[in-house]
């Protein structure tokens, strides 16, 4: 069912296109630069604000994993995504009250910070009867205002989640401060792959450290330089989000 777009969709998706591959240039760069293959990184197309049906066209030319920052949003979109192969994954803040939205709908929450929101996520999955994928989402810059379990709680929460049924951590998100000196931002991707490392290294049940999710359209590159395997990406493929 392919309806006609109009105009202003076809000239996004055409861009969509030249920008897709550019950043796939891009990514297996730096991932030669870093040691490793092209497909070791997977690209996540950052989707909020953009019409499904650029969405779909996307997922037509080949991206497989998508992420939205808002269930509302989400809500909206779900049911015309023609998701095919591709993963969905949940990326933005997380209220308890909302993970009722998501349990056996996206396949992955990248954005879990607390033990509260865990539990709900675990309570959901198992009276569903599916597994939940999540990553922790660490407060690397120490910001006030922002998501995330700072660095020397991490331990302590991944713990806790540990034992819990219906829920599999995968790995580690972070979106560090913007930062002006790309040395200061490295030194927070830098940090972010330490713990990732240190974490697997430790090895517990239920805990698959295999994704390491960081780097935007603007530093994605360093974020891969520095160990992400996983980069969410939207203004560089979708171009500037128009917030209507
Ligand atoms: C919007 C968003 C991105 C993508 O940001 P761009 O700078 O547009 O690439 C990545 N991660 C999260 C959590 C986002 O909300």
């Amino acid at each position: 069912m392919t309806e006609k777009l109009s105009e202003e969709l076809q000239a996004r998706c055409r861009a969509l296109e030249m920008n897709l591959q550019d950043i796939r240039t891009r990514i297996a760069a730096a991932a030669k630069a870093s040691g490793r293959l092209p497909e070791e990184i997977t690209l996540l197309a950052a989707t909020k604000t953009v019409p499904v049906e650029v969405i779909n066209h996307a997922i037509r030319l080949g991206v497989d994993h998508i992420g939205e920052n808002r269930v509302q949003e989400l809500e909206q979109k779900y049911d015309r995504l023609e998701r095919g192969q591709c993963s969905v994954h949940f990326i933005g803040h997380l209220q308890t009250n909302k993970v009722k939205n998501l349990v056996g709908r996206v396949d992955m929450i990248q954005s879990v910070d607390s033990v509260r929101l865990a539990r709900e996520i675990s309570r959901l999955s198992v009276q569903r009867n599916v597994v939940t994928d999540i990553l922790l989402e660490v407060n690397i810059g120490r910001e006030e205002n922002k998501s995330g379990v700072l660095p020397e709680e991490l331990e302590t929460l991944l713990g806790e989640i540990t034992g819990m049924e219906g829920v599999s951590v995968r790995g580690l998100m972070a979106i560090p401060p913007i930062c002006e000196e790309k040395e200061r931002l490295r030194n927070y991707f830098s940090l972010m792959s330490e713990y990732f490392i240190d974490i697997k290294r430790k090895k517990s049940d239920n805990v698959a450290m295999e994704f390491l999710s960081m780097g935007m359209s603007g530093d994605f590159e360093d974020a891969i330089l520095c160990g992400a395997n996983i980069v969410r990406i939207g203004s560089s493929l979708f171009g500037q989000r128009q917030y209507t």
